[in-house]
């Protein structure tokens, strides 16, 4: 392929993965027997894109992997995508979905567009003559039949505004508003950049059927040439390599594995450019409900009591020893995971993981939470992460409850047809004229029941039976983890059937997570922001769970006050226990608002004084190994999942074991020999429940205001 890539037929037809990139199915999953589809978010791209698609009379046929839907739903799926003229599901046998398209007239390859995140489906459909394509916005630009292009794009952000036809896949910041951009965008659009005196760079890039992919190159020796000679490589900066990944490699088989987080896989992701919406100060939170509440039905009632706050006061221990040791059994294969046995693995692409995702599934609902899981693509197969609620009160309740009412009626009428029933039901909860005043009458069934969903329910799992709604104008606090291991510094290493037992990374973590979430869900329904455990998969192929779930939440305007990851923090050999809270980022605006959530866990630590010094690092560069300067240097800038909600503009924090250089006058630093290795089994539980309590009291704090 050449950089330029231009449609040389009409089009008149796309299929189009239901992956990430397209939206997620909300299933109550009442037990296995009983599977019920309630609805489809789209993502906003694909919303947009559809109708245009359609309004060219283009035929829309929509792929459904196999394990995210019931087969019995897929009549209802028809109802709530009602521009999609068949929808089919993908069979693990590719050969068979692909002969099933086949059969379909009027998808002839020639004239189709095959839309997919994972490149092992794009490029088996390129083998049977489709023109592939990784994103649904991609295609909408190639099929208006400009010429696009992958694009660096490097100068002042402001520039950039108005400029359209964009598709990002990174976006770097730093001071004063410089970028660094890569992104798909038309040959029109870069004359337009050009012209802004922006600097651009074409690259050659065959976003068809291959990812991108950063490399650091932390460590240089005699084997790197060699190493670097084998890829495909876009371009250099010098600390790091953009590779492209053809669908017949893995991202951890590149052959760099050195400090962690060598890995950032890059795909298109629309919501890079759109601005962060920072949580309301309670002033205009109150206003935003103010104006959309019907306030004839049911009057709004601020929660003033300080239960929660009186709370905080508490000096019990969250976390003991004995229950981190008893997860990180489970977790890491010491005892038994479930009825099948030990695991030896949870590597994304290893069997194990799986079973992983399940028991995670099971030790949450055990303390009362309902999770679910978030799907994403990878390698032709879905991967999950898991999510799990204490959903927060907010500021204010309605009385009666018009959220629960309304929910309900949605939970007992799941189908839009026929309609009459339930928006009879609804009008009665709301009143006519609030519908009246809110635009909302005329509206089709489904637009109707689209915005009532925006309005009522917009962070909640709603469709989960028993998952409690979230109360008004509550804000998020993301705690999270990745649940995946690896063992790719092994000279030998199957990522499908060897050991990984990743007990520092990140089993410690994992168990920090499970710990948190066991000792705060004793505090349900009495705390005012949302609290929202996430279980990030596939971390150490690129930081890809965390990617696709930030994307997610952005794309929904989720208000996340605070964004709190937790990745190795068991590895402790010497005697002092500092232990390193990162709130770096190369730009200082995004790390300013990371920086007070550090000192937050810090002022605990200091409180509670069984581990610390706390080492804050909140640096603009990443620096060498040895570079010591904390104000200066972040060495931990893009390596774990807490960059994910950066690079999104989201105050976001890592809390780590000693792993980067410490100041002259202080002890060595304490680095885990034994990362990425077979031998990665040995952490020191007590300091890992002593870094847990610190940070619980914090999380707890942040909920509470
Ligand atoms: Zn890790």
């Amino acid at each position: 392929m050449e950089a330029l890539f231009q449609l040389t037929s009409d089009i008149g037809s796309i299929i189009i993965v239901m992956d990430q990139q397209f939206g997620i199915l909300n299933i109550n999953e009442e037990n296995e027997m009983n599977q019920n589809l309630l609805g489809v978010e789209l993502r906003s791209t694909t919303e947009q894109a559809l109708s245009e698609f359609h309004n060219r009379n283009i035929k829309i046929l929509i792929l459904v992997p196999q394990d995210i839907l019931p087969q019995d739903q897929i009549q209802k799926l028809k109802e709530f995508l009602p521009y999609a003229n068949e929808i089919i599901f993908i069979k693990e046998d590719l050969e068979t979905t692909f002969s099933k398209i086949a059969e379909n007239p009027g998808y002839m390859p020639e004239q189709t567009v095959f839309v997919a995140a994972d490149r092992i489906l794009r490029s088996i459909a390129v083998d049977k003559g489709y023109t592939a394509l990784p994103h649904i916005s991609i295609a909408s630009l190639s099929i208006k039949k400009a010429a696009i292009c992958f694009a660096k794009i490097t100068g002042d952000e402001k520039l950039l505004q108005g400029i359209k036809d964009l598709v990002p896949y990174y976006l770097e910041r730093y001071e004063k508003d410089q970028i660094m951009l890569l992104a798909i965008t038309s040959y029109e659009a870069i004359a337009n950049i050009i012209a802004r005196q922006l600097k651009v760079d074409i690259l050659n890039y065959n976003f068809s059927v291959d990812d991108v992919m950063f490399v650091s190159l932390d460590h240089i020796d005699d084997t790197t040439k060699d190493k670097i000679m084998k890829l495909k490589i876009i371009f250099s900066d010098g600390k790091r390599i953009l590779v492209s990944l053809p669908s017949s490699v893995s991202n951890d088989s590149v052959p760099f594995h050195d400090k962690h987080g060598h890995f950032l896989f890059l795909n298109p992701d629309p919501t890079l450019l759109k601005p962060v919406s920072t949580p309301s100060a309670l002033l205009m939170a109150a206003e935003t409900s103010f104006k959309k509440w019907p306030l004839k039905k049911a009057k709004l009632v601020p929660i003033t009591d300080q239960e929660s706050l009186l709370m905080l006061t508490s000096t019990e221990n969250p976390s003991q020893p004995s229950s981190i040791k008893s997860y990180i059994d489970r977790y890491t294969g010491i005892s038994n995971l479930d009825n099948q046995g030990k695991i030896i693995s949870r590597h994304c692409e290893h069997p194990d993981n799986r079973r992983v995702i399940n028991r995670l599934v099971k030790d949450l609902r055990l303390m009362g939470y309902r999770p679910i899981t978030y799907p994403f693509s990878y390698r032709n197969k879905n991967l999950l992460n898991v999510i799990a609620d204490l959903p927060g009160r907010g500021y204010f309740k309605s009385e009666p409850d018009i959220s629960e009412n309304i929910r309900q009626v949605f939970l007992q009428y799941p189908s839009i047809t026929p309609s009459d029933q339930w928006i009879r039901e609804i009008t009665d909860i709301v009143g006519k004229d609030w519908l009246i005043e809110q635009n909302l009458e005329g509206l089709s069934p489904l637009e109707l029941r689209k915005k009532l969903n925006e309005i009522f329910f917009k962070n909640s799992t709603w469709w989960i039976r028993e998952s409690p709604l979230e109360g008004l104008e509550s804000q998020t606090i993301i705690v999270c983890g990745h649940l995946d291991s690896t063992a790719n510094l092994e000279s030998i290493y199957n990522q499908l059937v060897d050991p990984a037992p990743g007990t520092d990374d990140n089993c410690s973590g994992l168990a920090a997570l499970l710990s948190i979430a066991k000792y705060l869900s004793q505090f349900r329904g009495k705390l005012t922001h949302t609290i929202r455990f996430c279980f990030f998969n596939a971390e150490e192929v690129g930081l890809h769970g965390s990617r696709e779930y930030a994307s997610y939440l952005k794309d929904k305007d989720t208000q996340i006050k605070a964004v709190i990851n937790l990745d190795m923090m068991g590895f402790n050999n010497d005697e002092n226990r500092t232990f390193e809270i990162h709130a770096g980022y190369s730009d200082p605006v995004i790390r300013d608002r990371c920086v007070p959530l550090a000192e937050l866990i810090k002022r605990w630590s200091d409180k509670l004084g069984k581990v610390g010094p706390a080492q804050i690092y909140k640096g603009t560069l990443q620096g060498n190994d040895s570079d010591y300067d904390r104000d200066v240097y972040d060495g931990a800038i893009r390596r774990s999942d807490h960059y994910s909600f950066q690079a999104h503009g989201y105050p976001s924090i890592h809390i780590s074991e000693d792993f980067f250089a410490n100041l002259p006058v202080e002890p060595g630093k304490d680095r885990n020999p034994n990362y990425h290795r077979f031998a990665d089994k040995r952490i020191d539980n007590s300091y890992v429940a002593d870094i847990v309590n610190a940070a619980t009291f914090a999380i707890k704090e942040l909920a509470s205001k």
